[in-house]
């Protein structure tokens, strides 16, 4: 039977619970021993020990059962062949005397109370089974085959008590649903049970004949059945493992995350606990896969799986490769805040690992994106939450890769952008950043999703709006005209290479009216970087001179620049930014623009919605 409650004893109902089981089992077991052990014969007492040996030794060989491994131990069947040959006194101080002898074996490793608490149950059981033994006519000594239904009486009652005392437990304590605990009971256990029952009987028979003989037979049978359930458990657990498990990557696979994203969907609804899904897909894999081989790719999945591996060790993630170089963390107890912050920092320590032949990749370094979703009650489907996942995938992509996003977090306007096609049409001069300047381009759209979050705080009308946000997207495009190696260079740039650096807004603007429908964001492109207290290029305008939503440009665009995270090179926070802000508020930057900025970065920062990267 199930011997040990795992619970600690602090649950009062369960405290309850276990007080009354022990009051009701030792009650029975002073009414039913009845001074009895004052009256056994010294032979009697050599079996009272021989077979209270056997219980214990029976309670050590358990059969492990699938799925979770629960020990059923044939104890029982001794306590049970006690019954039907010796009757109850004879059988309650077998009983006695091995939970004594257990009591002292698990000295320090099981508290005592549930010792008292195991024996007062078996009392119960004991009891009851040799009560209707007897009422159905069942007589102590050799098995009777006209007495059947009082064997099988004796062995139900002891199975539905067990079976009850020990659901009702978890209903009192856990809370559990009784129906579905006692269910889950009975199909784990019925046919060990039925097996322990018939061994029951089997042992009364071997016993009756051959005493000891028959004893030791029992006993070296049960341990070779104990041990075969044990190798066979093992296997399932071996067999278990390998169907869940991506056998390049050792992490669990594609299949083990549909099961446990439902699993853990399904607990989130009911307790109400956070839930959030990473999606990472690893940035130009292509590339690398072309440059050094599929081999050297499978390297690469390898070791980004191991990096997962190490970082999740001590959390409750459940890390997945979703397939080819996609995985998915599974974020129990994680909001869409604790789950990007966790991401984050892994993104981060990607980009600084070190990887044979990485400086290939276009960022410089070993990159993912990512998109996250957080569970809401309002998701029916697993496949909703991965399609979220992957939507918040896809965004990052677009925004210029190595960049994790939640899903939702983008403002309402950015999704409703009215001026959709003038954007595309910045986007695919921006687009040419992609292999001279990457950091161009993200920091370009960057700038401009923070642009669209201002024109809604200055309650911009529709025309300024198209005006400030597009002149914050194409704000850099005269840096197109840049060289390369100059762009891109990691060293202190000279005096003439800074002079021509400088010259990109003019060459900015000459490019923005070359068309039409760009004339009209020339002066943020040309006046972006023109200082409040006249000392900026290209023309040294001051204060008023200067148009307000460029000074509003130049904020952003500075602020952007201060926490721009790139691999090998200092960045601040956003609250050292806001301090270098203020600092600069009255001689770089407009002071009253300044504060209304950093409210609006304060308040985004606290709503933990998206962060610039
Ligand atoms: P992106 O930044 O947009 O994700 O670009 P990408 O190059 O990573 O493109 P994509 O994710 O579409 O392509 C993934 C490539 O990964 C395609 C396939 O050839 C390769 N791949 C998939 N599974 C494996 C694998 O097990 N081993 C190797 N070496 N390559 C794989
Ligand atoms: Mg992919
Ligand atoms: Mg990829």
């Amino acid at each position: 039977m199930f011997r040990r409650i795992n619970s600690s004893f602090l649950h009062n109902r369960g405290h309850l619970y276990s007080l009354i089981i022990c009051l009701i089992g030792l009650g029975l077991f002073v009414i039913y021993s009845n001074g009895s052990f004052l009256h056994f014969s010294s032979s009697a007492w050599g079996w009272i020990t021989a077979m209270a040996g056997a219980a214990v030794i029976l309670t050590v060989f358990t059969f492990q059962l699938p799925p979770q491994g629960n020990g059923l131990s044939l104890d029982s069947s001794v306590y049970l062949a006690c019954i039907f040959i010796f009757g109850l006194p004879f059988t309650l101080m077998v009983l006695l005397l091995s939970s004594l002898v257990l009591l002292f074996l698990e000295w320090g490793s099981t508290v005592w109370w549930k010792h008292i608490n195991n024996f007062a149950v078996y009392c119960i059981m004991v009891a009851s089974a040799s009560s209707a033994f007897t009422a159905l006519g069942g007589v102590q000594g050799p098995l009777l085959s006209s007495r059947l239904e009082a064997y099988v009486s004796a062995m139900a009652v002891y199975f539905i008590l067990n079976t009850l005392l020990i659901g009702f437990y978890y209903y009192v304590v856990f809370h559990k649903n009784l129906y579905n605990t006692l269910k889950g009971m009975l199909t784990d256990t019925i046919l060990a049970y039925a097996c322990t029952l018939v061994l029951s009987l089997v042992l009364t028979i071997l016993l009756y004949h051959n005493h000891m003989v028959g004893l030791g037979l029992f006993l070296c049978l049960s341990i070779l059945i104990s041990y075969s359930f044990r190798r066979l458990f093992s296997m399932y657990r071996d067999i278990e493992e390998r169907s869940n498990r991506d056998p390049r990557t050792g992490l669990f696979n594609h299949s083990y995350f549909e099961h446990a994203l439902e699993e853990e969907m399904g607990s989130s609804k009911i307790s109400g606990t956070a839930l959030s899904l990473a999606m990472i897909d690893i940035d130009d894999f292509k590339k690398y896969n072309d440059h050094f081989g599929h081999l050297k790719g499978d390297g690469l999945i390898v070791f980004l799986a191991e990096l997962l591996k190490r970082e999740t060790k001590n959390t409750n993630i459940i890390v997945s490769r979703y397939g080819g170089e996609e995985f998915t963390l599974l974020m129990p107890g994680y909001d869409a805040a604790a789950a990007r912050n966790f991401i984050e920092s892994l993104r981060k320590t990607l980009n600084h690992s070190r990887f044979e032949g990485s400086e290939i990749f276009p960022q410089g370094c070993l990159a993912f994106s990512a998109g996250i979703a957080a569970y809401q009650p309002d998701v029916h489907f697993k496949s909703e939450l991965v399609d979220h996942a992957d939507q918040a995938l896809y965004y990052a992509k677009k925004q210029g890769k190595n960049l994790v996003h939640t899903y939702g977090s983008q403002s309402l306007q950015e999704r409703d952008v009215d001026f959709s096609q003038d954007v595309r049409d910045i986007e695919q001069q921006l687009n040419l950043f992609m292999y001279k300047d990457l950091e161009t381009f993200k920091h370009s759209k960057r700038v401009f999703r923070y642009a669209m979050d201002i024109s809604e705080l200055l309650n911009l009308d529709t025309l300024s709006k198209r005006q400030f946000t597009l002149g914050a997207l194409i704000h850099d495009i005269g840096k197109l005209e840049i060289p390369w190696g100059i762009l891109n260079k990691k060293d202190k740039l000279s005096l003439e290479e800074w002079e021509m650096v400088k010259w990109h807004v003019i060459w900015g603007k000459e490019m923005a009216l070359t068309n039409e429908k760009f004339r009209d964001l020339a002066p943020y492109i040309e006046l972006h970087h023109e200082r409040y207290d006249g000392k900026g290029y290209p023309y040294g305008f001051k204060g008023e001179e200067i148009p307000r939503l460029c000074r509003m440009l130049t904020i952003i665009d500075s602020f952007d620049a201060m926490t721009t995270e790139r691999p090998y090179q200092p960045t601040k926070s956003f609250k050292e930014a806001i301090v270098e802000l203020r600092a600069c508020a009255g001689s770089q930057f407009d002071p009253e623009l300044t504060e209304l900025f950093i409210r609006y970065i304060e308040r985004k920062e606290v709503c933990g919605s998206e962060t610039a990267i």
